[in-house]
């Protein structure tokens, strides 16, 4: 297989265009018609002389994961996106939300996790590879074809830990958001991560360097889901080695950094999380830097899980709507700014939490 161009930053291709004896503002030319126009056939490259097509085919491949079903939620207009990654026997999971006019991709940056959080289903996967950063281009790529337009928003929530597969992740950002390319503002990017200690700091870092000023305004999202040290590393093993108190100093740091507000994605265990004490430590918290939390119903998965979330598993967890709202109600209170996430796309399991990469008719 030759390399796949997808995986290209601008520069590298640059690079790789002088090297095969071409003048550098070709790669101006084509980095476009992969990224922005989504050609997938060097033959169909406009303004590039056959010689030069004929090069890029000897050196690269226009290399997209292969979609093998795209099914559509019957409760919402939710669409999730399973493909096949060449070359391997992996799969992977997009998602498509659609809702009050406005579309947000969710993409996928490992086939499977090694994290083990107890909640999701991705996690019981266990790991099965990183993803290239054109393999993560090519599901927002693909997905933007499928709509027409660009998206109003992109999130890396999908399979995997975004932290985990980190620099493939950084040069896909920094791909998308090439104003020469694809050129989605940052403000329409969030990262989602279950926290590592060091990694936060170094992506505060990243999206500040001069080299990345397109990057600047990514946001940053923390799966929290309690605020209790003790639970919190059981429903999330990791955890252990990177400790909240840890996380949220680097937090601080990514906001006085970037300026960007934090959010806490908060998963809503009814009778676990949802405590009094609960209410004070995030009232607490979210007063540490500004930041808001996303509320979102815990969504069953089709694997069982161990405690403290065992009485959750293998059944269709009905949720308390007083409850929930009961503990939105004590936050706002307190002067939290919270969000309550609706499920979409939970009847094609392609709610948070719920991907794991196979077809489930
Ligand atoms: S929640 Fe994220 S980090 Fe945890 S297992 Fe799932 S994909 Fe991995």
């Amino acid at each position: 297989m030759g390399e796949n161009i997808l995986d290209y930053t601008l520069q590298e291709l640059e690079e790789s265009i002088i090297e095969l004896g071409e003048k550098k503002f070709r790669a101006a030319q084509i980095f476009p018609q992969i990224h922005d126009r989504n050609i997938r056939n060097f033959d169909e490259f406009k303004n590039i002389p056959k010689e030069l097509s004929e090069k890029l085919k000897s050196k690269f491949e226009i290399r997209y994961p292969e979609l093998i079903e795209v099914r559509n939620s019957s409760i919402d207009r939710t669409k999730k996106f399973l493909f096949g990654i060449p070359g391997t026997n992996e799969k992977i999971e997009s998602v498509l939300i659609s809702e009050k006019g406005r579309n947000t991709i969710c993409v996928s940056t490992q086939a499977g996790c090694n994290a083990g959080c107890e909640f999701c289903a991705t996690g019981k996967m266990g790991f099965k590879k990183n993803l290239s950063a054109g393999e993560i281009l090519a599901q927002i790529y693909t997905v933007t074809r499928e709509i027409g337009e660009k998206p109003s928003n992109i999130v890396y929530m999908g399979m995997g830990e975004p932290f985990l597969n980190y620099d493939n992740v950084i040069k896909s950002l920094k791909i998308i958001t090439d104003e020469k390319g694809y050129g989605l503002s940052s403000r329409k990017i969030t990262v989602s991560t279950i926290g590592f200690t060091g990694k936060i700091k170094k992506f505060a870092e990243d999206l500040t360097s001069v080299d990345n000023k397109l990057m600047r305004n990514i946001k940053l999202a923390l799966s929290l889901h309690s605020t209790d040290r003790g639970l919190r590393e059981k429903i999330i093993p990791l955890s252990k080695i990177n400790p909240l108190p840890k996380i949220f100093e680097e937090l601080n740091y990514f906001y006085k950094t970037t300026k960007n507000k934090v959010t806490f994605e908060y998963i809503y265990f009814e009778g676990l999380n949802d405590t009094e004490n609960d209410i004070k430590r995030l009232t607490k918290l979210v007063k540490m830097f500004p930041s808001n939390i996303n509320l979102i119903p815990f969504h069953p998965i089709d694997f069982p899980m161990g405690a403290p979330l065992e009485r959750y598993s293998g059944k269709e967890f009905s949720l308390s709507k007083d409850k929930i709202f009961d503990f939105i109600e004590k936050l706002k209170k307190n002067g939290v700014i919270v969000n309550l996430r609706n499920s979409a796309g939970v009847d094609i399991y392609a709610a948070c939490g719920q991907l794991a990469g196979r077809n489930q008719k």
